[in-house]
């Protein structure tokens, strides 16, 4: 069995090598747990996230979608609770300047005390006691940087969700009990970041809050989780890597009622990577107070009026990307010689199809070239003239390509091709001219 870090030095190895995540400001030495996505990684995410934005917002009626801005009233941040509660305790290193989650296993002896051991410097008692420390990124709005000024980027997308709940339900005349979908970049000063894009300091998420009747909310939060293991499971993952994990009593955020994380299980342990949780009328009843506007909804039919309960589906699009990269790599042995290769859902692959033409002579180039502008109008394409056949495969593995289209000597006689499977290896000969349909068929779902 390879050891955790060996695997996921591998992946981030290939990740950089191949274009799929590159560590930002590399040439200043890095920034910390802020990452950047290569020419595949940004294919890869932009699937994921398009594959999410189709199933919750697209094929639903009753659910709609939303783009707020990442700055919002700092008052928001008093009704949702991220000020007085969105803090992790902390403990600063005196001598060497290193900061720790209070809890950090690696201390030895009690923060503040004598005794206390610093983790990275080793020195003794040079651990302040613990204080708190707000994970929300503060920044100044206008020219003068004053407190009245104090502005923050958003550590969660789900408020502006909140504060446009009236908007979108006049706006869109939906009726409860609906949705609204987003998804946007957030930001957390997290303390504790690393295993590469797990946690990092500048995220995307893809939420969907759903407003429900008080009464109806167990139902709908059934129904959310249902939903969202089924989408999870369509990404084509190994199924057995999968769980749900229930929140316990005092692991439930201030909000919530219930919650139930879906875990993956990385090379590092299971780990969270979506969340669904009822959070009651929480959200909505504080942003009543705090702004003074009702955020009542009013039933026509009965002339009900409540404060909808709100069941929220909340994934990391870079971590969901991370889950489908770690699920998807694959070394194998073929013909003596080490393969990896990355078995992503063809829908979900960054590359669909590679074109190839043999040799660079005899017309096939001239072949290849007119089958790969036919093939880019539909899906996205990559043509590689360069190296050993067996090479070019090799390329396309590590990027998970499903279809390698070689155009051989017969291909000029015949005009058909031959269409490699990436896992199984197998080739087809195809017709040039039912290639498009061929790929498209094996590319559904
Ligand atoms: P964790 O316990 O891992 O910090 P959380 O419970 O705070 O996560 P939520 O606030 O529920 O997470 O966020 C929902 C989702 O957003 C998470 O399941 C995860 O996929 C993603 N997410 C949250 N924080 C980060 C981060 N720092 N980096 C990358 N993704 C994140």
């Amino acid at each position: 069995m390879p050891s955790a870090d060996n695997v996921m030095d591998k992946l981030v190895s290939l990740a950089k090598r191949r274009g799929f995540v590159f560590q930002s400001s590399e040439i200043y030495g890095g920034l910390g747990s802020v990452w950047d996505y290569g020419p595949l990684g940004v294919e890869l995410k932009k699937n994921v996230k398009e594959r999410w934005w189709r199933s919750m917002v697209h094929e639903r009626d009753d659910i709609e979608g939303l783009d707020a801005a990442i700055l919002m009233h700092p008052k928001v941040w008093e009704a949702s609770g991220h000020i007085a509660g969105f803090t992790d305790p902390l403990v600063d290193c005196k001598q060497c300047k290193n900061r720790f989650r209070a809890d950090d296993p690696r201390i030895k002896g009690t923060p503040g005390q004598p005794d206390a051991q610093c983790p990275v410097c080793g020195m003794k008692g040079t651990l302040t006691a613990p204080r708190l420390f707000n994970l929300m990124f503060k920044t100044f709005m206008g020219p003068v940087e004053e407190d009245a000024a104090v502005i923050y980027l958003r550590p969660e997308t789900a408020q502006g969700i909140y504060i446009n709940y009236l908007n979108v339900l006049q706006s869109s005349r939906q009726k409860i009990p609906f949705g609204i979908a987003q998804i946007g970049k957030a930001f957390r000063n997290e303390i504790t970041p690393g295993n590469f894009t797990f946690r990092t300091r500048e995220f995307e998420q893809m939420e969907m809050q759903f407003f429900v009747k008080p009464a109806a909310d167990q139902e709908w939060f059934e129904f959310w989780k249902a939903q969202r293991m089924e989408w999870v499971q369509g990404l084509g993952l190994h199924v057995e890597k999968l769980r749900f994990h229930q929140h316990a009593k005092d692991e439930l955020a201030h909000y919530a009622k219930d919650a139930y994380d879906i875990q993956y299980e990385f090379p590092f342990g299971w780990q969270e990577f979506e969340g669904i949780h009822n959070r009651t009328d929480f959200d909505l009843s504080r942003h009543q107070q705090h702004s003074g506007k009702k955020l009542e909804y009013v039933d026509t039919a009965t002339n009900e009026r409540f404060v909808p309960y709100i069941i929220e589906t909340s994934a990391g699009a870079d971590r969901t990307t991370l889950v489908v990269m770690v699920d998807a790599y694959h070394e194998e042995e073929v013909a003596g010689e080490k393969r990896v290769v990355m078995r992503f859902h063809p829908a979900l692959a960054p590359i669909k199809a590679a074109v190839f033409p043999l040799v660079n002579k005899d017309g096939m180039p001239e072949l290849a070239r007119r089958i790969y502008d036919d093939l880019r109008r539909h899906l996205n394409a990559f043509y590689d003239d360069g190296g050993s056949i067996g090479r070019r495969y090799r390329r396309q593995d590590e990027a998970g390509t499903p279809f390698g289209i070689t155009i051989d000597g017969q291909s000029t006689q015949d005009q058909t091709v031959t269409v490699r499977d990436r896992d199984t290896l197998l080739q087809d000969r195809v017709a040039a001219d039912r290639l498009v349909a061929h790929l498209t068929e094996k590319l559904k779902g």
